[in-house]
């Protein structure tokens, strides 16, 4: 039968009820596991229940006569003394919770209920009290709260987006778990001095005091909590003892933040009062120093991060560069403005919110040349194939025709796994520099087109093929010709329309005063039209015009003025024509730069004809028979050709840079009568012939000037053979006359004299005076003969029939002729050898070339003397000798007798009629049966003309 079955067993028996219920009552207390505790009414423990041993590790008899509160927490003291004094009063306490101290110094949680025993009057006599072991509850409980604690500081940590606040949350945290009065962190900085980052109830005094100060050197490895319980007992050195005093801390706790085995900062937890410091608080705040070492660390790395994240977005917000990050599956996951901007939206967010496909249809994609480059070949897409890449790219928007250069470096970011996840592409618009330096290149192309040629016609095609299409759509020109502006040349991107442009530009020149054209003229400024047709109105001659120009559809032009050395001579225009966008002030300088060049190459162009023209001029002057002399406005000879050398007798050499006077003599009276044209494009002026000494000769020259901004043109003529032709051709007309005059009138005389009646005349008067009519008519017949003859000759109808002739013959009967007619003092003889050979010779004209000569020998030997025709062979030619003794021929006319019409002085022939005529034909028909003719005389006394044929084969 068990203790408890005996008791109850005593339940039926009859006897001492009150003894079995005494021990009924000691068996319970035994048994209990509830600590029973009995005091009296101060708290001096007079039973102990056997759970003090087994629960405490007490001895319950041991115990008694101690004051319970000995073994009580002192945290939880007070709260156990007032409930003594409370139930000594008269009251039950029900379930305080407090914690006794264990024999081996742990201490356990109780849940106890007091209630009072009354004594025998009535009174409270002791104090009764059970409690409940609740360790494990309690733990629990600390346990939920530690983990709430940790639960918050990880929320904190969680939701903190500075160190600052994460730091003020768990100390807030930390606080209202551990109940500790006050409490700060510290954390290293980077010198490795603790500084507070976050406190509760410390003073800035206190703060200023301690920080700094740490139980721990810097690099300990696991630093263990430091606990002071009474901080009036700890062994702080004097000052920092002081110091925390003088705060009114009792009581603190180290704990250490460490993080990966290194000391980060630490937790300090205060006590007004001393305080032990229980494990469960230390490992709290151990833990949440941990958690709070990890979090500030991770925060710190994160604002570390969210810094140069933002950073880096604001770099790449404002970088030129675009960037784009596409995924492994080819969407878009980050673009930042620069990427958007060169896709043609405003911002990240506007591209990213565009719909791929759609922003894809925006653009023609081209490669550097200009052909179409495939999507896979965009090194964005390249590198989500594992490829680094670069290249331009371009980019021309469909709907402007606008394009975009940009160079493209894609990178592949590859994941954990070793696969691409992602592509990187850095854009950079390199389109303004490609602009630059396409224009550079263009404008060095264009220099070197523009200077390969001198020739005008190729300049402006060189420019027209420089200009379109890859500047301009058309570009006209327009040059100054004698100060009307004119259009040189055209070229429209559109064949067809180069043609229309030409015509227009001709039927309404561009001589609007508020066509650019005109403006750029006036004011040498380019001009740029950024909308041609808006225009139109204001720069058109008349409705029809506006209509052309509307027609032509040009957007924009630029008018570029043309100038050269100072002088501006003409415009270049250059339009704009779709799909080609309008030109906007970029261009105007790419035209600008264009037109200096093409000024210049103009302007050699123009230089290159003009001294082009000047030297074949020059050249010309070379070959002019005229003299031409250019005179400055200084008097100076500036141009000398060989003509003026030929007519002054004077070599360019010694003439050029010379005053003009110095070269031609009397130039001042000759100048005074010479009157120049009023200016170049009246003509020379009417030319004069005037007489100028040359070298002591007289010369008659015909004058003409003509005035040129730097001075004179003359140009000299030298008509004095003209002159002289002209005298003898008057000289003649009088000649003949009065060689015709006076044979007529002989004959005339004769006959008049025969027919009279009234006058008888002997036969031998009669005879006579018909001997005088036939000589003189045979006369009248040689004179009209010789004019016969030679204008056969000069109308070139004089045949010549040559044949074998008998020379010795011919000359004899000629002779034989003229011996009759010749006056009785003129011997004249004819010789000729025996053997002499044929002469090859026409016949009459032989004939008469000897008649002519012995004529003559006898006319001009007006003293009488010999004449003697004599032959003989020469070689292979027979020569026919004419000696006269008479008036002989001056040495410097001798090669002047054989010119038509010329005559000595009379002076020199004492009167002896002639035509001059006859040896004029006798040379013409002695050249054309092929023979020489000539004269010798010394001009004294006697002549000697001899003529020689060639002998008949
Ligand atoms: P013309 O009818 O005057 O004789 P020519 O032609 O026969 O014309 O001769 C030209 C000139 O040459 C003559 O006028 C004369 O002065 C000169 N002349 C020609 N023959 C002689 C001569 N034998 N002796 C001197 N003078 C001559």
């Amino acid at each position: 039968m068990s203790e408890a079955e005996s008791i109850l067993a005593h339940d039926a028996a009859d006897g001492d009820d009150l003894l079995y219920l005494a021990a009924f009552q000691q068996l319970v207390l035994d048994r209990s596991h509830d600590l029973i505790t009995v005091m009296d009414r101060v708290g001096t423990i007079v039973y102990a229940s056997p759970a003090w041993g087994s629960l405490l590790g007490w001895d319950p008899d041991a115990v008694v006569g101690s004051p319970v509160l000995d073994f009580v927490h002192p945290d939880d003291a007070e709260g156990a003394s007032v409930a003594i004094g409370r139930v000594a009063a008269g009251d039950s306490i029900d379930a305080i919770t407090l914690r006794l101290r264990a024999n081996d110094g742990r201490w356990v949680s109780f849940d106890s209920t007091t209630t009072p025993l009354p004594g025998p009057h009535g009174e409270v006599a002791y104090v009764f009290a059970t409690a409940r072991d609740v360790t494990e509850r309690e733990e629990l409980r600390e346990r939920v709260r530690e983990v709430d604690a940790l639960y918050r500081v990880a929320d904190a940590v969680g939701r903190a987006t500075s160190l600052t606040e994460l730091l003020d949350e768990s100390i807030d945290t930390l606080l209202e778990a551990t109940g500790a009065d006050r409490a700060a962190v510290l954390l290293l900085d980077d010198d490795n001095v603790m500084r507070f980052r976050a406190w509760r109830g410390l003073s800035d005094e206190y703060r200023a005091g301690t920080e700094g100060h740490s139980p721990w050197a810097p690099d300990e490895l696991d630093p263990q909590p430091v606990l002071v319980g009474d901080a009036s007992h700890a062994d702080f050195d004097e000052r920092l003892g002081n110091v925390i005093r003088r705060e009114g801390i009792a009581s603190l706790a180290f704990i250490p933040l460490v993080h990966g085995d290194r000391l980060v900062g630490k937790f300090m937890l205060y006590h007004d009062e001393s305080h032990e410091w229980g494990d469960s608080e230390v490992r709290l705040a151990g833990t949440i120093a941990n958690h709070l070492a990890s979090a500030a660390i991770r925060t710190k790395a994160r604002a570390a991060l969210r810094d140069s994240r933002e950073l880096l977005e604001m770099i790449m917000r404002t970088v030129d560069e675009g960037v784009i990050v596409q995924a492994a599956e080819g969407g878009i996951v980050y673009a930042n403005d620069g990427a958007a901007r060169v896709i043609g939206f405003e911002t990240a967010a506007d591209f990213l919110a565009a719909d791929p496909r759609e922003v894809l249809n925006r653009f023609e994609i081209l490669d550097e040349d200009g052909n179409p480059l495939a999507a896979d070949q965009l090194p964005g897409r390249r590198a989500l194939r594992g490829e680094s890449s670069e290249r331009v790219v371009r980019y021309r928007v469909l709907e402007t025709g606008a394009e975009r250069w940009s160079f493209v470096r894609a990178n592949p970011v590859y994941g954990d796994t070793g696969s691409v996840e992602f592509a990187i592409s850095v854009i950079h618009d390199i389109t303004t520099t490609r602009a630059r330096v396409e224009r550079v290149r263009f404008l060095a192309r264009a220099s070197e087109l523009l200077n390969e040629t001198l020739e005008i016609e190729s300049t402006l095609g060189a420019l027209a093929d420089i200009a379109v299409p890859a500047f301009a759509g058309h570009v006209t020109v327009d040059l100054y010709d004698d100060g009307v502006l004119r259009c040189v040349g055209a070229r429209h991107v559109d064949p067809v329309k180069t043609e229309l442009m030409i015509r227009l530009r001709r039927k309404y020149p561009p001589t609007v005063p508020e066509h650019p054209v005109q403006r750029a003229l006036r004011s040498g400024e380019p001009q740029l039209v950024p909308d041609v047709q808006a225009e139109a109105e204001s720069m058109a001659h008349d409705e029809e015009h506006v209509q052309a120009i509307h027609e032509l559809g040009n957007t924009s032009g630029i008018v570029v003025p043309l100038t050269a050395r100072g002088r501006t001579f003409g415009a270049i225009t250059f339009g704009t024509v779709p799909p080609q966008l309008p030109f906007t002030e970029p261009d105007l300088e790419v035209a600008v730069e264009l037109g200096r060049r093409a000024s210049a190459a103009l302007d050699n162009a123009l230089l290159y004809r003009e001294v082009g023209a000047r030297a074949h001029a020059a050249k010309a002057l070379e070959f002019v028979l005229d003299g031409v002399v250019l005179v400055d406005s200084d008097g100076i000879v500036r141009l000398w050709n060989p003509g003026a050398a030929r007519v002054f007798r004077v070599k360019a050499q010694k003439a050029l840079g010379r005053p003009v006077e110095d070269v031609i003599a009397d130039w001042n009276t000759l100048s005074e009568r010479i009157t120049a044209a009023p200016d170049p494009t009246a003509g020379a002026s009417r030319p004069e012939t005037l007489p100028v000494d040359v070298k002591g000769n007289e010369r008659w020259l015909s004058i003409s000037a003509v005035p040129f901004p730097g001075g004179t043109v003359y140009a000299f003529c030298d008509h004095t053979e003209e002159r002289a032709v002209d005298q003898l051709k008057s000289d003649f007309v009088s000649t003949v006359s009065h060689e015709l005059r006076t044979p007529l009138a002989a004959i005339y005389g004769a006959a008049l004299t025969l027919q009279r009646d009234d006058v008888r005349l002997e036969e031998s008067q009669r005879t006579g005076l018909l001997d005088v009519i036939s000589s003189e008519a045979d006369r009248l017949a040689r004179i009209v003969n010789q004019i016969l003859w030679a204008s056969r000759l000069d109308s070139g109808q004089m045949g010549v029939a040559i044949e074998s002739c008998d020379a010795a013959k011919l000359a004899h009967q000629v002779v034989h002729a003229l011996r009759a007619l010749a006056p009785a003092d003129v011997e004249l003889t004819c010789e000729a050898p025996d053997a002499l050979p044929p002469v090859a010779a026409d016949p009459d004209k032989l004939r008469q070339v000897l008649t002519n000569l012995v004529d003559n020998a006898v006319k001009y030997s007006p003293d009488g003397g010999s004449v003697r025709l004599s032959l003989s062979l020469s070689g292979s030619r027979i020569r026919f000798r004419i000696d006269d003794q008479g008036l002989g021929i001056p040495p410097a006319e001798q090669s002047r007798i054989f010119e038509k019409f010329f005559r000595l002085d009379p002076n020199l022939t004492r009167g002896v009629g002639g035509t001059g005529l006859g040896l004029y034909i006798s040379r013409e028909l002695v050249l054309r049966m092929h023979g020489r003719i000539w004269v010798l005389s010394d001009g004294r006394r006697g002549s000697t003309f001899t003529v020689e044929l060639p002998v008949a084969s």
